[in-house]
């Protein structure tokens, strides 16, 4: 049953108390706190201007850092309504407290087509507890809920889902609405060839993900340091590589899943590999084919797909209609370790398929590569989409009210 979407609601002279995700990236110089990455501000926009159009009064609500249930100044959102400001063009006011009375009249006096930005919901204790006071408390300070913060969806807070239950009206912001889309709605049937990219450091992290997809992808593409659990799996040497030894019979599972199954699932046939992580150390025997007699060197980590599996790997990728990414193939961090991730990212930049990122470090990569507008779709929401990309149900959608 598709949610019922802000675009349904008459929101007209209405308070709209909206959740959205503003967990920024900051940096703190001399005791003041600036934001180094404003995407996820940026991406709420769509839906905070419908509203203002449509002359709703918008009470915004979010999660910031880590303060563990008590007020901590460097994690006050204050910074965030002034660079909300700044891109709305418009001022947006601040209540210094999430819920009470400071907050109730500021929503009061708050008039159709203006903002204002509730303290950080994490001040409270009851908010990661989900406590059905502070849920109650919350829901007072509007006549609409709507959940726009799909970064914060696979989590059931007081805000994301408790404070759904409080309300008469619930519904999906324009971003989550996104999310869904490409994430939900265009997997569920992906133009063929579906390849699916999948690297970054743990099988452990991605195994839901691999069992749901085996349903759907036509080619896996492995990389990063799970591909290493792999070849442990099929006995080729791994030297010093990461390997998760108590994922490797799941390894082998997998294996013969994608073969019962009929999927493609390539590993790399060749390695970037090192006796050191830093940069400067790559060695030569970054080029030559692996053989199940000849993995990883004694002694030498493998830190990046190689040259051959890079050729091998685009030629997939060019073929294909529907390209899913999540996790680097190689440490892409130092840039000695980045080539496999960026020659990877630059084949789907230029690649006619539709073309979707989940990740939150996959994400950097590309965004690193200069190449993020040449993607479909880019989520912004590392654990939520994971876990919507494993055909899990998200507490923070599952909340909100059913389309008539
Ligand atoms: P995402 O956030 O996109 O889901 P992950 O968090 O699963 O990705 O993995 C990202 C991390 O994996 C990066 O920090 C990267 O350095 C690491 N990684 C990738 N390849 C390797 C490798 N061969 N060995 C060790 N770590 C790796
Ligand atoms: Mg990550």
């Amino acid at each position: 049953m598709p949610k019922l979407s802000v675009k349904d609601v008459d929101v007209s002279n209405r308070k709209v108390l909206v959740r959205v995700d503003f967990n920024v990236p900051t940096e703190e110089k001399d005791g003041r706190v600036s934001i180094t990455d404003d995407t996820r501000i940026r991406e709420t926009l769509p839906t905070i201007q419908d509203l203002l159009g449509r002359k709703a009064s918008v009470i915004l609500m979010a999660h910031f850092g880590r303060p563990k249930g008590a007020p901590v100044p460097k994690y006050s959102l204050k910074p965030v309504a002034e660079r909300l400001a700044e891109l709305l063009e418009a001022p947006v006011q601040f209540s210094p407290e999430t819920i009470g009375e400071i907050a109730e009249q500021r929503v009061k006096s708050l008039q159709p087509g203006e903002v204002l930005l509730l303290e950080n919901v994490r001040f409270h204790n009851d908010e990661e507890a989900n406590a059905p006071a502070f849920a109650k408390a919350l829901a007072r300070l509007g006549d609409v809920y709507v959940n726009d913060a799909f970064g914060a969806a696979h989590r059931a807070h007081a805000s994301t889902a408790g404070v759904a239950d409080h309300v008469t009206v619930a519904a999906t912001g324009l971003l989550m609405e996104k999310e869904l889309k490409y994430l939900q709605g265009e997997l569920a049937s992906p133009a063929k060839p579906f390849v699916v990219i999948l690297g970054g450091s743990k099988v452990s992290d991605k195994i839901g993900v691999i069992k749901a997809l085996m349903e759907k992808a036509d080619t896996f593409l492995i990389g990063g340091a799970m591909a290493y659990t792999f070849y442990r799996a099929l006995g080729i040497p791994t030297g010093n590589s990461r390997v998760e030894k108590d994922k490797v019979d799941l390894a082998h599972e997998i294996l013969a899943l994608a073969k019962e199954k009929g999927v493609k699932f390539m590993l790399p046939v060749d390695n970037i590999e090192t006796q050191e992580i830093k940069a400067g150390t790559t060695t030569a025997r970054n080029t030559q084919r692996l053989t199940t007699e000849r993995g990883i060197a004694d002694g030498y980590e493998a830190v990046d797909i190689g040259r051959e599996t890079i050729e091998l790997y685009r030629k997939e990728i060019a073929g294909a209609q529907t390209i899913l990414w999540n996790g680097p193939v190689g440490i892409f961090e130092i840039p000695d370790f980045a080539t496999g991730t960026v020659s990877l990212a630059r084949a789907l930049a230029e690649s006619d398929a539709t073309t979707i990122i989940g990740g939150g470090d996959s994400v950097t990569a590309v965004k690193q590569a200069g190449l993020a507008d040449r993607m479909t779709f880019i989520s912004t929401g590392g654990g939520a989409s994971l876990e919507l990309l494993e055909g899990k149900v998200l507490p923070g959608v599952a909340a909100l009210h059913d389309q008539d």
